[in-house]
């Protein structure tokens, strides 16, 4: 990967952050981030990741985009695909597959595997199915994505489901570590 990259709404440098278990390229002005497929294991169900790079492969071969925004990496023009998501992680089409409950768009530049997420978008995907008792290591590296997207967004979150309550229900043993993310959060939830 690029030794610098840029937001593709701003054109901020973003920040690398490093966590055990997802590393990812943060705008500092809260626009998203971009993460690299293998990572994106970290974060997200494995059926929608292997159906976002089979759909943006398939995008990028039958039509490399012409407009579009630059991939932070390396400037060429992403494609824009949208991949549907739902609460399992088994492949489209085989058994035990549960029926889509959404849509998630997401830019992808196929040649560096970067997929970027504006906020609004990760928000939109289905957190990956953790382990019930997250290690202390999981917790911090959670806690800081949190952070990272700005108390801004967990201050939004008390209503709806999003980003933040993903994070919670991901860490939903560990009320002490759901309270350090959303100070706003009942002790017991
Ligand atoms: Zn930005
Ligand atoms: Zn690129």
């Amino acid at each position: 990967m690029a030794p610098s990259a840029n937001c593709p709404t701003c054109r901020a440098a973003l920040q690398l952050t490093n966590h055990d278990t997802f590393d990812s390229w943060i705008c500092p002005n809260g626009h998203g981030l971009a993460a690299t497929l293998s990572e994106l294991y970290e974060r997200a169900q494995e059926d929608e990741i292997h159906d976002l790079w089979k759909l943006a492969k398939a995008s990028w071969v039958a039509d490399e985009p012409t407009e579009g925004r630059a991939c932070p990496m390396c400037d060429r023009i992403m494609v824009s695909i949208a991949v549907g998501t739902d609460a399992d992680e088994v492949d489209e089409g085989q058994a035990g597959d549960g029926p889509a409950t959404g849509e998630v768009p997401v830019d992808v530049c196929v040649v560096d595997q970067v997929i970027w997420f504006d906020v609004d978008e990760l928000e939109v995907l289905p957190a990956d199915l953790a382990d019930p008792q997250p290690t202390p290591e999981q917790e911090a590296a959670v806690a800081d994505i949190a952070r990272q997207f700005g108390d801004e967004l967990v201050a939004a979150d008390a209503a709806r489901v999003g980003f933040t309550s993903r994070l919670m229900r991901r860490l939903g043993h560990s009320p002490k570590a759901a309270a350090a993310v959303n100070p706003t959060a009942p002790a017991d939830a």
